[in-house]
Order: C-alpha cells, then structure tokens, then sequence
C-alpha cells in the first residue's frame, strides 16, 4: 500500500506486526551531519532531557530532504514533553516496557528514518513502526518524506505516542492519534493551524460506516484490512467521549493509569475506568467499544468539528 501527502495512519503498521527485510547501514556515533556516500545518509544525534533523564533522537535521513532533521527533533521534544507533563508520567518510566527488551545500546533511544521509499517484506507501505524490534533488527519509526513532509507531522506525531500507549489496540490507536489534538487545545503542546488540521485529517471522520460495523474490541483491521480507516475513525471518537464522560482530571488520571498498567486488555480498561468513575461504561461504550447496537452515543458522534470543539 503506498500512500502519499496525505497519509493515513490506518495504513501505517502498528506497533505489533510482522517481520521485516534490514537495511545494511551502521549508525555512525554521535555525529551531526555524518555522511555515508553510498547510502547519501544524514544522521543526526539530538539529546533531549526529559523528566527521566536524557533520550537521544537519532535521526536518519536517506532523502534529499535534509531540512526535515530539525524540524522532526522539534516536534518529537514538543511531544514528549507534552505526553510528560499531561500524563504525569516520565517517558523513561512509559517506554520501559518496549526497552525492557531491547540490548543495552539501544535504550533510552528514539530513532526516526527517512527514507525515500519504505518497504516491509518488499511491499513499498510507505511507513512502519519497529520501535520494540517485533519487525526486526532495525530498530525505529520508518518513514517516507511524502508521508510526513515539513508541517505535517501527524503521523509522526501518532507513532511517538505509541512509546506510551500499545495495548489494547482499540485504545492506544485512539489515544496516540486523539493526544496531538487535546494537548494543543490545552496549551500543552504548540502547533500551528496547518499542523493541527493534519493531526484531525488523520482521523479518517469522512469514511462511511461500512454495512458490518463490528465493535473496536474484535479488532476489526485484522479481519478485513479495508475497515482500517473505519477503525481509526471509531478509535479517536471512543477517546472524545471518554473525554467527555470523564472530564479533564479524570481523562489524565485514566491515561496514567493506563500508562502505568503493566499489561492491560479491554477487561482491565474497564476496570480501570470504574476506578475513575463508577458509570454503565458497557452501555455507554456499547457499540463503539462492545458489541450490541449504538446506546449512548449515536453512531455519528464527534463527527462535527464544532461538536469537537465543545469538548
Ligand atoms: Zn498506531
């Protein structure tokens, strides 16, 4: 699948997946600006001090697009700062899980590629994320410029969040993608109007409610890969009416608390959200989250932009 300007994060492989061809190329320590001549690859290193401590973003660049390094840096310590603050919970504490795993060079390392043509299993797909090495031995977020040019971070900006948010799927898809947009609406995060209608545009809200509506829980992507966008769509408006039902404080304290699960399942998410408040989350989630006809929430919910805005 190969998708270009605007791209869709349904169509990015998530976290999990499948695994994948690597690229021969050795990451040159510490350089800015450190040329390959036959690969034309840039690397840049950017520390970043956080909360936990200091991550490095690695930034890989196999495209002529060499402006893109500082920019991408900027936006992922806008993010990771904002995730930090809103979450009140370190990103080093958050990502712990993913780097659990991984040997001891590669903690404690955001790495992001740009390359001009992204293959998985020599399918181009634009774009895949492979920070806890599930895709194989090249660890990072791998992305096409045409994916993620200058000014349209969403995508990025969703594949970040997924160092906090992977599972259920239902719940972090919606989450990572829902985050860009609160987080600016509160101040949290800084993005300009062109950035911020690309983090909405990914949302997927114009796509039609296919004839067999099945709910976020089954996880619908991977029993037919065409309902991918409708799943996005479903997964971001779940987030708003959580938002919603619970409040500010009792949306930062639920994604804290998911945060901090160690393994969760959408049995756990609900337990997790009677803790908050004790509410019929089954009724009200029904239909978007659990089977059983549209309750509370009609299935055309969260669809205007102005409705959005109220929350
Ligand atoms: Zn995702």
């Amino acid at each position: 699948m190969i998708f270009f300007r605007k791209p869709k994060v349904g169509q990015i492989l998530g976290i999990l997946g499948i695994c994948f061809i690597l690229t021969i190329f050795v990451l040159p320590t510490f350089s800015q600006a450190n040329k390959k001549s036959q690969t034309k690859s840039v690397q840049s290193n950017f520390p970043l001090i956080l909360r936990g401590g200091e991550v490095q973003v690695v930034i890989r660049n196999e495209t002529s697009e060499k402006d893109w390094n500082q920019y991408a840096f900027e936006k992922t310590k806008g993010l990771l700062d904002a995730y930090e603050s809103f979450i009140g919970v370190s990103f080093h504490q958050a990502a712990a899980p993913i780097y659990k795993s991984l040997p001891e060079p590669e903690k404690n390392k955001v790495k992001l590629i740009l390359k001009e043509a992204v293959f998985l299993n020599g399918t181009r797909i634009g774009g895949y994320n492979n920070v806890s090495g599930d895709l194989g031995k090249d660890l990072g977020i791998f992305m096409e410029p045409g994916i993620v040019p200058r000014g349209y971070p969403a995508l990025l900006l969703h594949e970040l969040g997924h160092f906090y948010f992977t599972e259920p799927s239902w719940l972090s898809e919606g989450i990572v993608s829902f985050l860009p947009y609160l987080l600016t609406k509160k101040g949290t995060l800084k993005l300009d109007s062109e950035e911020l209608s690309a983090v909405m545009d990914e949302w997927s809200l114009e796509e039609a409610r296919p004839p067999k509506d099945l709910p976020l829980s089954q996880d619908f992507r991977t029993l037919d890969p065409s309902l991918g966008l409708w799943f996005y769509s479903k997964a971001v408006r779940t987030q708003m009416i959580l938002y919603k039902e619970l409040g500010n404080a009792g949306y930062k304290s639920f994604l804290k608390q998911v945060t901090l699960a160690e393994t969760l399942n959408t049995e756990g998410v609900f337990k997790i959200l009677n803790k908050i408040q004790k509410k019929n989350w089954d009724h009200i989630l029904q239909g978007w989250v659990l089977a059983g006809p549209y309750a509370v929430y009609p299935v055309n919910s969260f669809l205007q932009l102005k409705e959005i805005d109220k929350l």
